[in-house]
């Protein structure tokens, strides 16, 4: 008979660790299971990969274009071999560091696929471990399309991108999620002929409709062809037919249509958090869940912010502009070209758009160099109901991007 624990946390991705750390470092004595890597999908397929890729892809496109800057620089030569070392070993250096968090926290980790038995017990290998109780944090997995199926060779998930020898000629990214938008994006810096296809009428569909529009003009000023309301009719010998039909011959296919839960079966008594809960699918929704129950500090879903990255980043929090139409609110648009910062740092695309009624801040969508750090403001006041007026009372440094969120408050 194993020892017993007082939690079962299968899965060892940001829900799983965040709980078992935060968990032991309450006192419970945890034991965590992972088939695969530590770090989950976040940090060793998702959020950290794509994001060095990501600045690598940047930088050579800004060396590729930068004598208006006052640098001309004789030859710039891409070695995607050494993109993808730097990018093992960003992901091998924190994996560690969450591995030493975990030992640090006296959690068990057991290198493992495990099932779940019943509320009280895990089986992983030949052993049955006994537990007060069990947090399942499987995650979840590429998702494919009626009739499209990956072969992991032609048609790719996100898991198989990474895993790309050498950049191709050309790409088809079928999806304009967070997913494909900053895949086409990375394509497209590396100079790969890169079309986007979404099937809804807007790219990020998600996102406010400005924010989609706004994405149509960068994706045209970075050669990225895209198709709105438009499908796959066809794969065939590796031709395929839009259903607009336009004909394309891409090298490789990226099937960004989303992901799945990996939990077949929910089992009552057993709390299941991160993205095969099946809500939002975010690792920082994810790790706030885990927190929730380990620490008992609640938090308001509905203020969870979405970052697309890339230059410049997206991000947006609250509600959009399309959900208020018809009733009563202000906006305030403000040209990121308007700020100091922008124009020095030569980034000067985007805007700060802010939504209140009466004086309350319902949203904010933000297309901006530090887009991501700047939604965290927003974030921090509607989270504590500061007002757009009290906001204003806030001394906003200079010179910022945040200074856009100040000018935006008295336009309200
Ligand atoms: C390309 C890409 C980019 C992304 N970028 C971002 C981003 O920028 N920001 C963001 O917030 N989110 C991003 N995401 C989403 C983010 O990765 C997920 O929301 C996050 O990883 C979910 O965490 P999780 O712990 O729920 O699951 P996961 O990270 O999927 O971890 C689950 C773990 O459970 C293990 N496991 C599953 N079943 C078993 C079993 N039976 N036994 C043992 N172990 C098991 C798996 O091996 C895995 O390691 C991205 C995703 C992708 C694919």
């Amino acid at each position: 008979m194993a020892d017993f624990y007082d939690t079962g946390i299968i899965g060892g991705g940001p829900a799983g660790y965040s709980a078992a750390l935060h968990l032991a470092q309450n006192g419970k004595k945890v034991i965590l299971f992972e088939k695969e890597n530590i770090g989950g999908v976040c940090l060793n397929k998702g959020c950290i990969p794509t994001k060095a890729i990501m600045h690598v892809s940047e930088l050579y496109k800004e060396m590729k274009n930068c004598e208006n800057l006052g640098i001309s620089a004789a030859e710039i030569k891409l070695d995607y071999n050494k993109v993808k070392e730097r990018k093992n070993k960003i992901i091998e250096t924190l994996r560690k560091g969450i591995e030493l968090a975990l030992k640090n926290s006296k959690v068990t980790v057991i290198k493992e696929n495990a099932q779940i038995l019943s509320k009280t017990e895990i089986k992983a290998g030949e052993e049955i471990f006994n537990c007060r109780e069990i947090i399942c944090a499987e995650g979840s997995s590429p998702k494919a399309i009626p009739n499209i199926e990956f072969d992991h060779k032609f048609i790719l998930s996100s898991d198989d991108i990474l895993e790309l020898e050498t950049l191709p000629q050309s790409v088809l990214i079928i999806g304009s999620g967070a997913i494909g938008t900053e895949w086409a994006r990375i394509f497209a810096n590396f100079g790969v002929e890169t079309t986007i296809i979404e099937i809804a009428s807007n790219l990020l569909p998600l996102a406010d409709t400005e924010v989609s529009k706004r994405l149509e003009r960068i994706f045209k000023s970075n050669k990225i062809k895209y198709f709105t309301s438009t499908g796959i009719k066809e794969i065939k010998n590796k031709q395929v037919t839009l259903t607009n039909d336009e004909v394309l011959n891409p090298e490789i296919i990226l099937l960004a249509t989303g992901r799945k839960p990996n939990t077949k079966t929910k089992i009552e008594g057993v709390e299941y958090i991160g993205d095969t809960a099946g809500e939002i699918q975010l690792a920082h929704y994810a790790i706030k869940q885990a927190i929730e129950l380990s620490d008992n500090i609640p938090f308001r879903k509905d203020l969870t912010p979405s970052v697309v990255y890339g230059s410049p980043e997206i991000a947006w929090i609250g509600k959009r502009e399309q959900d208020l139409e018809g009733g009563e609110y202000k906006k305030s648009l403000t040209l990121v070209s308007s700020l100091g910062k922008a124009h020095c740092d030569n980034q000067t695309d985007g805007f700060i758009k802010i939504l209140t009624q009466n004086d309350k801040i319902l949203g904010a969508h933000i297309v901006s160099k530090e887009a991501s750090a700047l939604i965290q403001q927003i974030t921090i006041a509607m989270q504590n109901d500061i007002s757009a007026s009290k906001l204003k009372e806030v001394c906003f440094a200079h010179p910022t991007y945040s200074e856009g969120i100040f000018e935006g408050l008295f336009k309200l």
